[in-house]
């Protein structure tokens, strides 16, 4: 199964490019749109804990560090304040490590910053919040800043997988969290889920999404559990101390995903991400549509239509970087062959798929190309709907595979 690689393309593609740089090999450039809207994002690199599959850009000392670099992510901001002069600014997302560590003296400040920017139609400001964060005082804050989505790192409702995940909340913190949520005014809440856990069954997995329907959220990210490098999982797999699931069980657990929150009412619009109608993840949503955005702090990637960028992913050297230098980021610009790859790759994952127009600004498309649709058609892994190239479920479990199939 092909799941693994969906997480780079998820939520938190940002960090994700800057960690692995797993994806440069297929990205590329010269788009020639007209860009009018555009993003921002903020890595906040901290947490109170290391969760052991985790291979995101973060330090558990944020005590004396979140000041500096909430000082010095604000001088990035306006450093860069030029690439967003001529945009109007359509989503703002705080992600990490834990953007819910922020107190209302780093808040305000960012959002003092905001002001400089286009932001009167901005229609999103999520940030990503740990469930043990989550306090009415916290929520009054995020409100009155103006963080109108939040993005609550739940991953398990079982206590057992929690601890084993080395969470830093439990089951009872996450329904409570929820229930804070929603009382104190948030509609547009979206939550992280983990499945393909050791030891987790199909049975467990379907009763944690029923339980979580009575939550009625607008938005759910559900992540397949990879081990990846340099993580306390890694270690302990390598050690034969734990034994992950084989690809069958990952894949029935992504139908029986896929199933459950289509019955109750979610939209499976991009391979992990489910909404209710009207709530797809707007920020997310501009990674799968190419679109500007702006990446902020260590580790932090930007897309200016043409290339790729991505920030130093260590703490103590982006706060002693000199922004007039150039050694603090790393930029590729992109060209045809990896602007069609990551066409291809990118809207693949989405429920609207490859509109085949899009793709003759690259000019003809082949006879090979062809062929490989048909087949895929025939496989029934790809549905062939008026111009566009769409998954099916089936395709979806396969979606890295036949992306790389359709590259140049
Ligand atoms: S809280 Fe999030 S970013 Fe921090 S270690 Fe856990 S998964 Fe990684």
């Amino acid at each position: 199964m092909y799941l693994s690689a969906y997480k780079y393309l998820g939520h938190i593609i940002p960090s994700v490019f800057n960690q692995t740089q797993k994806l440069n090999f297929i990205l590329g450039s010269n788009f020639n749109f007209v860009i009018s809207m555009a993003g921002i994002y903020l890595h906040i690199p901290f947490c109170a804990k290391k969760c052991i599959y985790c291979d995101f850009h973060f330090s558990t000392k944020v005590k004396n560090n979140i000041d500096a670099m909430t000082k010095k992510m604000i001088e990035e901001i306006k450093h860069r304040k030029w690439e967003l002069e001529n945009e109007k600014i359509n989503s703002i997302y705080f992600g990490g490590g834990t953007p819910s560590l922020l107190k209302k003296v780093h808040l305000t400040k960012f959002f003092e910053e905001f002001q400089a920017f286009n932001i009167n139609e901005i229609k999103e400001i999520t940030m990503e919040v740990n469930p043990d964060d989550i306090s009415t005082q916290n929520l009054s804050l995020w409100k009155s800043v103006g963080i109108n989505r939040l993005s609550i790192g739940i991953q398990s409702l079982d206590d057992m997988q929690l601890k084993w995940m080395n969470r830093s909340h439990n089951s009872k913190q996450n329904t409570n969290a929820i229930q804070l949520a929603k009382k104190a005014g948030f509609n547009n809440i979206s939550i992280d889920l983990i499945y393909g856990i050791p030891k987790m069954s199909n049975k467990d997995w379907e009763e944690q999404l029923d339980e979580i329907k009575k939550w009625d959220i607008q938005h759910i990210s559900a992540y397949c559990l990879t081990v990846e490098n340099k993580t306390a999982l890694m270690y302990s797999v390598n050690k034969g101390k734990t034994l992950m699931p084989d690809e069958e069980t990952q894949s029935e657990q992504f139908k029986i995903l896929s199933n459950k929150l289509s019955s109750f009412g979610f939209e499976h619009y991009e391979i992990s991400n489910f909404s209710k109608p009207n709530y797809r993840a707007i920020h997310n949503s501009s990674y799968w549509d190419r679109k500007k955005y702006v990446g902020i702090g260590p580790s932090a990637h930007s897309f200016d239509g043409k290339t790729r960028r991505w920030n130093i992913a260590n703490n103590k050297t982006y706060l002693d970087s000199h922004f007039y230098e150039k050694n603090w980021y790393e930029e590729e610009n992109l060209n045809q062959k990896d602007q069609w790859n990551e066409l291809v790759l990118t809207k693949l994952r989405t429920i609207d798929g490859i509109n085949k127009m899009e793709l003759l600004r690259f000019g003809e498309i082949d006879h090979a190309f062809k062929e490989k649709i048909d087949s895929f058609v025939k496989l029934k892994w790809i549905n062939e709907k008026e111009n566009s190239i769409i998954l099916t479920l089936e395709g979806r479990l396969r979606a890295d595979h036949i992306a790389s199939e359709l590259f140049k």
